[in-house]
């Protein structure tokens, strides 16, 4: 009986010798036949901290390498669309505004918010390639992304300052308060959005994001809309249409990132292609060519009228208001990764 028990303890020992040499084998080949940037996983078989409402497939692995998540771009995932989506349209406007360095100092603002624009994009880009780095890394990535839209923001009310300013409003409170008032707005919204992430409902997350993004835009662009109201139809006809454009382009988008369609009808199906997420970016995209193509005109029909000198002001300074927002952007986003790392510290003790 003895001697039956040990030969059938080495059996078993070799038997599941043999299985693990032919589980390490398939693994092996597996791997080997993995893309350079590792499977993709299932929604069930990622942690629920990285789900996206609706996409069901085509998750990377939460813990990914640095290279896996540079590759990962190059193949069919989830955030594919949304990396190519803004990272294109950042070498676009890299393109334009090496085109308007050389020109004089009235196109500084011009300057300014198409450094706004490449910083933006590029900031969402990478923060889609690289949030999977770490659970840790994901907040960081989209703290980036947040300070890209502030600095967008703030970018756009510079160039609205400078151009695209009604002569009613400019030796008003409004007027001497606008910039001021739009830099403390596009800070405040790095502030509160960057806060959502530490709320624990879902609900309130989303409402405060919408809140710290939506109030700075609709302040910024007041002046667009009385300049719209007042100015004379046949000069600023094209830049209107531009304008209008603009304004249509972010109301879609704001619509997409709320409603998540169209995956929301139909989970699983635009997993890699086509869900909200991509369309909300191109939309995005497509409203901000259109500003700038507005505030283009503008300024080639103000050029004439601007011998005030309170413009002056403005046009000199509006690159290094935009460093200073940046800065300000940066020690904002630095106080919250170190309470965040406070925060995920106390968890894991
Ligand atoms: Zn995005």
């Amino acid at each position: 009986m003895a001697t039956r028990m040990v030969i059938g303890a080495k059996t078993s020992y070799h038997f599941r010798l043999m299985m693990k040499k032919i589980i390490s084998c398939k693994s092996f080949e597996m791997i080997s036949t993995y893309p350079l940037n590792g499977p993709l996983y299932h929604v069930d078989q990622i942690p629920a901290e990285f789900h996206e409402s609706f996409i069901l497939s085509g998750y990377r692995h939460p813990k990914s390498t640095f290279l896996q998540c540079v590759f990962s771009v190059f193949y069919r995932t989830n955030e594919t669309g949304n990396f190519w989506t803004h990272f294109l349209p950042s070498c676009y406007f890299i393109y334009v505004i090496c085109e308007k360095l050389s020109e004089d100092d009235y196109s500084l603002p011009f300057l300014a918010y198409l450094l706004a624009c490449i910083l933006f994009s590029l900031a969402s880009s990478m923060a889609h390639m690289f949030f999977v780095l770490s659970d840790y890394a994901r907040h960081i990535c989209f703290f980036i992304d947040y300070g890209g839209l502030s600095l967008f923001s703030i970018g756009s009310a510079i160039a609205y300052r400078a151009y695209v300013f009604p002569e009613v409003l400019e030796r008003t409170w409004f007027g001497y308060w606008y910039l001021p008032m739009a830099i403390f707005g596009a800070l405040a919204s790095t502030f509160f959005s960057c806060l959502s992430r530490f709320k624990k409902d879902c609900h309130t997350q989303q409402l405060l994001r919408i809140v710290a993004f939506s109030l700075p835009y609709l302040f910024d662009n007041l002046p667009v809309m009385v300049w719209l109201a007042l100015c004379d139809f046949k000069q600023c006809l094209q830049s209107k249409f531009y304008h209008i454009t603009q304004f249509m382009f972010c109301f879609i988008a704001a619509f997409l990132y709320m409603s998540h369609l169209p995956e929301r009808l139909q989970p699983g199906r635009f997993d890699i292609w086509g869900h909200s997420h991509q369309i909300f970016h191109v939309c995005g995209i497509l409203g901000t060519i259109s500003q700038m193509k507005a505030i283009e005109i503008d300024m080639d029909l103000q050029k004439a009228n601007i011998i005030k000198p309170c413009y002056y002001m403005y046009f000199h300074y509006s690159v290094e208001i935009m460093c200073a927002v940046l800065i300000l952007n940066i020690i904002i986003i630095f106080i919250f990764s170190c309470m965040l790392k406070i925060e995920m510290k106390k968890k894991n003790d």
